[in-house]
């Protein structure tokens, strides 16, 4: 079934993708199976399915109410018109994304859509909003490929000597990359490696990070559906694992204030539609890139202040987006530069063409990646559209530059959603129901933690994400 008709008609589920899907359940002693999606407030959410009933679902879906798309990442419901109390969606699985989940023994997962009670499309669902940005990129004759590069915390949750909100004590104070950090997490690195690879995703690196409890573990690059699908596996493998070993990991942005944040930078390369040649690669140019990763940086730069307010979606990430910390904090790009917001990459493949790509920085793991991902193609896209070009790379750190040579990126989520809202291209390509939505969500999140104090914004950052 092509995208258009996923998107437009009724529920198209690819009866033998089902049939394996019961068949594996049965051999590998499923009971129970996760429907799982992501919500406005990034968190990733789901119901599940006894194994009896796993058939059944595969087609009708689960019944959800709508309104969870109103609920915000500290589960208070946000007033959003026809998000209330009464309508009905359903969680209806992709049996591709079928995963045995090897932290938790009996219980397998899918990646859901969110679809209206006759099948149809929703246009809140986010998993819908990044097929529709596959297909408009399509239709302009490429394919993303995107790559997820992750660091997470580990540590214990304790609580605070003193009472109150609990605390995120890191398990290791190893150097950045350094030999000791390596040993000191071995068994969780080799036990998360492991459960990554069983559930069909391919580590690249790994390495100790420079926070304390710090690490990095990226992910193989996928077409951008599957590449948003990884990442939630990721997240919850991260910390699925770290529960069965009685530690707590968390992607939050920040979760120590004290220590470097958690980026989840995005790697991006355009393809033609069959994947065989990289559209961003040209040997003649001074970087390796060509017109088209130009315009393609272009739109990324025009957007980046809209933009961050989908790739860094949480209260918490914009305390990570500071300069001089390596995660950008400036509406710029260059060559290897890891202070700009959009780096272009210097080869690493032995066909420096086919390597080449993009690393976006502002991006983290409390974004909906389905958000995140079909916004960065929306802004990519625009570039590609009107023939952007992107201005001078900036070649230094951005910060030592005179005041105003570069502009900042948003400081606060609340100025981010200000960008957006005044962000045709982006607002235009949410829709206004899933844009009124999302907004009412992320304001509302900024008020309820402008109302209380860092501590209590690193609790529920590191608790959630
Ligand atoms: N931890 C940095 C960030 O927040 C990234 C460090 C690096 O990998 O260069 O994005
Ligand atoms: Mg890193």
């Amino acid at each position: 079934m092509g995208d258009q008709q996923a998107m437009t008609g009724p529920h198209p589920l690819d009866t033998a993708a089902a049939r394996r899907v019961v068949e594996r359940a049965d051999t590998e002693g499923v009971e129970l199976v996760r429907f799982l999606y992501a919500d406005h407030g990034g968190v990733i959410r789901g119901k599940a399915t006894s194994r009896p009933r796993l058939a059944e679902r595969l087609h009708t879906g689960i019944g959800h109410t709508v309104a969870m798309m109103a609920m915000n990442m500290l589960d208070e419901l946000q007033d959003v018109e026809s998000l209330g109390p009464v309508g009905e969606v359903r969680l209806v699985p992709d049996p591709a994304t079928f995963v045995h989940l090897p932290y938790a023994p009996g219980a397998a997962a899918m990646l859901a859509d969110l679809r209206q009670v006759d099948g149809s499309a929703w246009p809140v669902c986010p998993r819908t909003f990044l097929r529709e940005a596959v297909a408009a990129l399509a239709a302009e004759g490429h394919a993303l490929v995107a790559a997820y590069e992750p660091e997470f915390t580990l540590g214990r949750r304790e609580p605070a000597p003193a009472g109150g909100l609990d605390r995120l004590v890191p398990a290791d104070d190893s150097l950045c990359y350094s030999s000791v950090g390596f040993n000191q997490l071995h068994d969780y690195t080799m036990t998360l490696i492991r459960a990554l690879e069983s559930q069909g995703l391919r580590p690249e690196h790994y390495h100790p990070e420079l926070g304390h409890g710090q690490h990095e573990l990226s992910i193989r690059h996928a077409p951008a559906l599957r590449a948003a699908d990884n990442h939630v596996v990721y997240r919850e493998t991260v910390r699925g694992v770290a529960a069965r070993m009685s530690m707590w990991a968390s992607l939050a942005p920040k979760p120590l204030a004290d220590q470097a944040g958690n980026g989840a930078h995005l790697h991006l390369s355009l393809w033609d539609p069959g994947l065989r040649a990289n559209a961003f690669g040209d040997p003649s140019d001074r970087y390796g890139m060509s017109a088209t990763a130009y315009h393609f940086i272009g739109g990324l730069v025009a957007h980046l202040p809209a933009l961050t307010a989908l790739t860094c979606g949480s209260v918490n990430s914009f305390r990570r987006l500071t300069p001089r910390s390596w995660s950008s904090a400036y509406a710029c790009y260059g060559m290897d530069n890891r202070e700009a917001a959009v780096r272009i990459c210097s080869p690493t493949g032995r066909d420096a063409a086919a390597s080449a790509n993009l690393e976006l920085k502002p991006s983290d793991s409390s974004a909906n990646p389905y958000l995140s991902l079909g916004a960065v193609i929306h802004a990519g896209l625009d570039g590609l559209r009107r023939g952007l070009d992107p201005g001078d790379p900036v070649d230094v750190d951005p910060a030592t530059l005179p005041a105003g040579r570069v502009r900042r990126l948003p400081a606060s989520l609340d100025e981010a959603l200000d960008a957006l809202e005044a962000d045709d291209v982006l607002m235009d390509a949410l829709g206004p129901l899933r844009a009124s939505a999302y907004l009412a969500v992320k304001r509302s999140e900024a008020r309820s933690f402008a109302a209380q104090d860092a501590a209590y914004e690193m609790f529920h950052h590191f608790r959630v994400f």
